[in-house]
């Protein structure tokens, strides 16, 4: 697979948009291939409350699975529904053949529990990659449904960088969901690997080492261009809302006008890394129905 980057003042410029697109086109070629067997790939995801974000991505997520060619199952529950009712419909839905990945849209409401509800899902439908079996496939070297976020970050990596074998690779941020399955990905393309977060000393030094870094901390621009190894590869996690000059827009965790001059290359934000996750929850979707079905995987979108 090839990434489709763009020249910028000194490093390239990774297009998660374009790459994210390619991505689903060939997710799409497989469901069409898999069509004519008379099989569907299916999602469902489940959307507790109405938080105006939630309702945004979750509507994304119906819309790119139905251009995928997938079946889309949208399940929104009131605010106050009970943990009974929501296990009582991870059981159906992991009951269900036509549904082959399943996603809680988190957070949930603070009287449910999260933890209780990932743990319910079927690991073969996992397609968020967060049930703990998942997670020590992952740990230990197996076949896992791995996390949307890092697995897009890896898949461009690899389609920027190739061979990553000996790179030194930091990761800043250690969330379950983004930074720990990140640093496993990487070493299991054999990087050495640092795992870095708010309590590790001279940040600034140890990034400067890093031949690949992962920013993921929630921080707008924490991470300056005076702080990147010249001709990194940077992938910028960050998904920040600012207000400047007025004039509210996403900024990543990394100073882009800074580090765009020093790195080698650079996602963009937006338009990097977060394009790639909802094509990845396509990918675990489309590989855990080929699984289902006992059909060989798709080449190239898994880990
Ligand atoms: P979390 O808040 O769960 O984790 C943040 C991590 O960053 C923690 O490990 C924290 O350390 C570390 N951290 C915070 N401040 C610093 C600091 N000053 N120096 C070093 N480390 C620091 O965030 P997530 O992992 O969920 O998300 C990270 C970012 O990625 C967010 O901007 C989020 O919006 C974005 N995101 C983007 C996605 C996409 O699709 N592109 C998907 C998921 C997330 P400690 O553990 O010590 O507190």
């Amino acid at each position: 697979m090839t990434l489709s980057t763009a020249p910028s003042p000194t490093g390239t410029l990774i297009d998660g948009k374009g790459f994210s697109a390619e991505v689903r086109a060939r997710i799409a070629a497989h469901v069409s291939a898999l069509g004519a067997r008379g099989i569907t790939p299916g999602l469902a995801v489940v959307l507790v409350g109405q938080d105006p974000a939630s309702q945004v991505y979750v509507r994304n997520k119906g819309l790119q699975t139905r251009e995928a060619g997938m079946a889309s199952f949208e399940h929104t529950l009131s605010a106050d529904t009970t943990q009974g009712a929501l296990m009582a419909l991870i059981a159906r839905l992991n009951a269900d053949p036509a549904v082959h990945g399943i996603l809680v849209q988190l957070p949930l409401p603070s009287h449910l529990d999260s933890d209780a509800v990932i743990t319910a899902i079927d690991p073969a439908k996992d397609v968020d990659g967060f049930h703990i079996l998942n997670v020590g496939r992952l740990a230990t070297g197996q076949k896992a449904m791995v996390a949307c976020t890092p697995l897009g970050c890896i898949m461009m990596l690899r389609a920027q960088l190739g061979d990553m074998s000996g790179l030194n690779a930091v990761v800043v941020g250690r969330s379950n969901i983004v930074g720990k399955p990140m640093a496993q990905l990487l070493l299991r393309e054999n990087c050495t690997v640092t795992i870095a977060h708010s309590r590790t000393r001279d940040l600034a030094d140890l990034c400067r080492r890093a031949d690949i870094l992962i920013a993921a901390t929630g921080r707008p621009r924490m991470i300056p261009g005076d702080w990147i190894k010249p001709g990194a590869t940077v992938i910028d996690v960050g998904i920040n809302r600012i207000t400047e000059n007025g004039r509210s827009r996403l900024v990543g965790d990394v100073d882009f006008d800074s580090a765009v001059t020093v790195a080698g290359a650079i996602t963009p934000v937006p338009g990097g890394v977060g394009p790639m996750t909802i094509a990845c929850l396509l990918a675990n979707t489309l590989t855990a129905c080929c699984r289902s079905a006992g059909l060989p995987e798709p080449e190239g979108l898994t880990a």
